[in-house]
């Protein structure tokens, strides 16, 4: 049914509660987004522990609604999920991180990693690995496939550890790098994380927000960095907003970091001036 109170018109759906209609109507205004083009990457460095130099960049998507103003991926990534709508949005994600990559690359700055999000959703998707290799050859990364790293969490990849195997095996004979995110939420074993084709665990901000007040999330910091090492993955340690957590992840042998400390996802532009300028290497 339909209800108009003055000048407004909305949808009336009983048995909805406010949660409920709320993700009604993000879904809808997802639905326009994609076509709208209201989406955006904004970019976090990435620092090299040992040789204290960024090398590269994590993309985070930013949606400013026309409808809804900006909302925050916390809120719209799942229920892009839950709709399926994270697949078009997903491959936008990748075209647009694959075009940024180029871009750089092109203004002199070399070897600049960008690290993409994939959802469940996408890396089972019967075509993600064409659709991958189809935005690898449009955007100009096809040369140079090691510029784009696929970040999957491990929870996603637990949901079906056979087809994340063979999956994240073809993207890596491709020349892409995969990135376990969220690592140490996700309840992996130690049978299949030996499997797992990755090259880097990404430690979750849970526990390095804590490392340096609980004793125990500490443990989990040191003993993820110490097996990482002897299955030979590369650790990177998110949510650093601390010098003292630096120097702790630094004692313990983490390859890279992540956070605030260093710098705040920002736009290409903002991104490029703080970290690129006079760095044409
Ligand atoms: P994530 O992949 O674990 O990304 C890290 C989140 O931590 C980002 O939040 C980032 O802004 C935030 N962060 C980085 N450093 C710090 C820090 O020092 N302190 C604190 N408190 N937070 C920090 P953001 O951008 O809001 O993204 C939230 C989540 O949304 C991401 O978590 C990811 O799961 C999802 N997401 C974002 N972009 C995409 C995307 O393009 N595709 C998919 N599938 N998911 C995405
Ligand atoms: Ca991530
Ligand atoms: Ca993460
Ligand atoms: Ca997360």
């Amino acid at each position: 049914p339909r209800v108009e109170v003055g000048n407004t018109v909305s949808f009336f759906a009983p048995g909805l509660d406010a949660a409920a209609q709320e993700r009604r109507r993000i879904t809808q205004a997802l639905h326009r987004a994609i076509e709208r083009g209201e989406f955006a990457l904004h970019y976090q460095p990435v620092i090299d522990l040992a040789a204290r130099r960024m090398t590269g960049a994590e993309a985070l998507v930013r949606w400013h609604s026309a409808e809804l103003g900006p909302l925050s991926p916390a809120t719209f990534i799942p229920i892009a999920e839950e709709t399926g709508l994270i697949v078009p949005l997903g491959r936008w994600v990748l075209e647009e991180g694959c075009r940024q990559a180029v871009r750089w690359q092109a203004q002199g700055r070399a070897g600049l990693r960008i690290a993409v999000n994939v959802s469940a959703k996408q890396l089972y998707q019967p075509d993600f690995l064409d659709e991958v290799n189809a935005i690898l050859d449009a955007s100009g990364v096809s040369g140079e496939p090691s510029l784009l790293a696929i970040e999957v969490t491990e929870s996603a990849l637990m949901e079906d550890i056979e087809t994340s195997i063979a999956v994240l095996q073809r993207l890596k004979g491709r020349g892409l790098s995969v990135y376990v995110d969220d690592f140490g939420t996700g309840y992996s074993s130690l049978a299949y994380l030996k499997r797992l084709p990755a090259d880097k665990l990404k430690i979750d901000i849970s526990f390095v927000r804590g490392m340096l007040s609980d004793r125990s999330d500490y443990t989990i910091v040191a003993t993820i960095i110490a097996m990482a090492r002897s299955l030979g993955l590369k650790t990177l340690a998110e949510g650093v907003e601390e010098a003292a957590q630096v120097e702790a992840l630094s004692a313990l042998g983490c390859d890279e970091v992540q956070g605030y400390y260093f710098g705040r996802p920002e736009p290409p532009d903002a991104f490029a001036r703080k970290w690129l300028a006079g760095n044409a290497s």
